[in-house]
């Protein structure tokens, strides 16, 4: 959603309250800012992202005047009990977010990015956390994301 806001920005119009009502940002645009934090390689494999996939598993809002509710969320996420931190699934298209991303290398490995995705226009995307996973975290994982759609890097 911030990315489509830049769109917009870019073309001179303010995103409309259909637009900012419309959930995030499309996968094109959400796997290039995915790339853009990675800086462009996957640090498990010391490759470039081709065949590399990603979904989002979980989601937070971290903006508002209460953001203690999103702190069991990053709890959830630092523990790696993928199941609680699954059961976040908010987001809302007029304040920051925090979205938790699997990364699923082609070698193997998984690994998990936590964005800080904000509302303010002029503050990019930024990786709140990036780490590669143990091949036991990993597969709890891939059962947690199973049946949700995978989208190319
Ligand atoms: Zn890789």
């Amino acid at each position: 959603m911030r990315i489509l806001r830049e769109w917009l920005a870019r073309l001179g119009k303010r995103p409309s309250p259909e637009a900012a009502a419309a959930g995030p940002a499309p996968p094109a645009a959400e796997a290039a800012t995915l790339r853009r934090l990675l800086g462009g390689h996957c640090i498990m494999c010391a490759g470039d992202l081709a065949g590399h996939q990603y979904t989002m598993f979980a989601s937070a809002v971290l903006g508002g005047p209460d953001p203690a509710p999103a702190e069991p969320f990053f709890r959830a996420l630092e523990e790696q009990r993928w199941q609680d931190a699954a059961a976040f699934q908010e987001w809302e298209g007029a304040r920051d977010n925090a979205e938790a991303f699997a990364i699923r290398c082609p070698a193997g490995g998984s690994a998990v990015l936590v964005m800080h995705d904000p509302y303010e226009l002029d503050h990019g995307a930024t990786a709140l956390s990036y780490k590669v996973l143990t091949p036991e975290s990993g597969r709890a994982l891939a059962e947690v994301a199973e049946g949700r759609r995978w989208q190319p890097l």
